[in-house]
């Protein structure tokens, strides 16, 4: 298998040249030559591999279709490490709970930081220790983050070799859990920047960094940031076993629903898709910041300003734009790299938009790739989480109450609606408290984590002294 870029550039990588980069060189994502194709017996087998063998079985069956450079053997050991019942609470990993007439939650933040980025993170560990110890090289990796990413990114990289965690935050800003979370890692390799200014200053300072080639180059700074390949491949798995714990047959179809920021998750959904797998809808839920409902709704994509992105009560679904956008659309214009070059480096910067409405392929969006989309407001959050705790006895996260909100508003009769957990209601207990008028429950292993000793270093906004952090750390 042989990866390419969606802006043009033909060349042809392997996996493991394109798993520690970002963009690709001309500014694009990285996307397939094709996509493999699942046919009903191989669906068959892996029906049995997840019953049998599980999770971790059933990840190397599908990673291997993508992944040709590193021996089977390796890859298939390095799945068994990843998804265990230890670091995932539960034998099926992504168990699914059945809601009422036939819509299920699917499971996927019972890893250890609560959120479904551990899903993709804790392979990306993995991986990345495995690539550097064969190439004898070392990563410093500089991110910034408001909440679920540094944290999966912290906890996936601690303790590995050959990797360090410089991680950006906007001091004072992230929820008193997500701050306990990382800061409380007393691990060498995970360095925690509590930056004074907001999430757009951390990002701003990443950017400077990773624009300094020289500084780049020199103390291999890398990224985990949701375009990664490796993260979205790894997420393809759970769409599969899905779908083989709501049906017993290949000749059942299933939709998805899924909480939708950057586009990461529910592209992983499409990838699912076009190698087979029976999906009927892909269900784009956004919150108040519905740049990728718009686009569904009306063939126009306009990125937002940071005046008109909104702070919401699911916050991890707060973008101005989605970062994974670019390769779904790449495959909606007939992977025409020219044309996607043009509407997301030429249209984007000249306009802040553009506009596929008159365009054949955007009309038929919804019967040739399933996807449908709708949006979820704070109101409508509330009221979701309080009907599932009334009705269910069960307590959802806001992410997810906006994935349900949205899933009930496209159910087929006879079709089962698989809505993805993103996140477990402890991580934003505040809108839970408001909802229900008591806290989430919280898991035993993260009793009293607020009161751990902390590990984080403040710094003012500046450039210049983080990277005098990360000179003095590497000396
Ligand atoms: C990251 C995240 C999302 C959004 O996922 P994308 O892949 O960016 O669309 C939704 N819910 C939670 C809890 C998240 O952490």
């Amino acid at each position: 298998m042989h990866y390419i870029s969606t802006r043009g550039d033909a060349t042809q990588r392997k996996f493991c040249e394109i798993l520690l980069e970002g963009l690709a060189p001309d500014g694009g994502l990285y996307l397939p030559v094709q996509y493999p194709q699942v046919d009903d017996a191989t669906l068959t087998r892996w029906r049995k591999v997840y019953h049998e063998q599980g999770y971790a079985e059933l990840a190397f069956a599908i990673l291997s279709l993508y992944i040709d450079d590193i021996p089977a053997d390796d890859l298939r050991a390095l799945c068994r490490k990843t998804y265990t019942a230890q670091v995932f609470g539960t034998g099926e990993i992504v168990p699914l709970r059945h809601v009422e007439n036939g819509v299920y939650l699917e499971a996927l933040s019972n890893g250890p930081t609560l959120a479904f980025k551990d899903m993709a993170m804790q392979l990306l560990g993995n991986l990345f220790e495995y690539e550097l110890a064969r190439r004898g090289e070392e990563l410093n990796i500089l991110g910034a983050t408001s909440g679920d990413t540094g944290s999966a990114a912290e906890y996936a990289m601690r303790g590995k070799k050959g990797v360090r965690v410089f991680m950006t935050s906007p001091a004072g800003r992230m929820s008193p859990f997500q701050q306990a979370q990382m800061f409380s890692l007393q691990d060498a390799n995970i360095i925690n920047i509590a930056v004074e200014g907001v999430f757009d200053d951390c990002q701003d300072i990443v950017k400077a960094v990773s624009n300094d080639l020289d500084f780049k180059r020199k103390y291999k700074i890398g990224t985990v940031n949701s375009i990664n390949w490796a993260r979205l491949l790894a997420q393809v798995v759970y769409y599969f076993a899905g779908y083989i714990q709501a049906t017993d047959n290949n000749a059942q179809k299933v939709s998805f629903a899924v909480p939708s920021g950057n586009f990461g998750n529910v592209c992983a959904g499409h990838v699912a898709r076009s190698m087979g797998l029976p999906i009927a809808q892909l269900v784009v839920a956004t919150n108040e910041n519905d740049v990728l409902d718009e686009f569904f709704r009306t063939g126009v994509y306009r990125v937002r300003g940071s005046a008109d992105t909104h702070e919401t009560s699911s916050p991890s679904m707060d973008i101005s734009k989605a970062s994974n956008f670019e390769r779904f659309v790449f495959d909606l214009v007939g992977r025409d790299g020219a044309r996607t070059k043009d509407l997301f480096s030429t249209q984007l910067s000249a306009a802040g938009s553009f506009d596929l409405s008159a365009d054949s392929a955007f009309k038929d969006a919804a019967a040739r790739y399933g996807f449908v989309s709708g949006k979820s407001t704070h109101t409508d959050r509330l009221a979701t989480i309080r009907d599932t705790d009334a009705r269910h006895g069960m307590v959802i996260d806001t992410h997810t109450a906006d994935g349900l909100k949205v899933a009930l508003e496209h159910l087929q009769p006879g079709t089962p609606m698989v809505v993805l957990e993103t996140a477990l209601p402890i991580k934003f207990a505040a809108t839970i408290v408001e909802a229900l008028g008591r806290e989430p429950e919280r898991p035993a292993q993260f009793e009293g984590i607020e009161a751990l000793p902390k590990r984080v270093l403040n710094l003012p906004a500046d450039v210049v002294l983080v990277k005098a952090l990360i000179e003095k750390t590497c000396a």
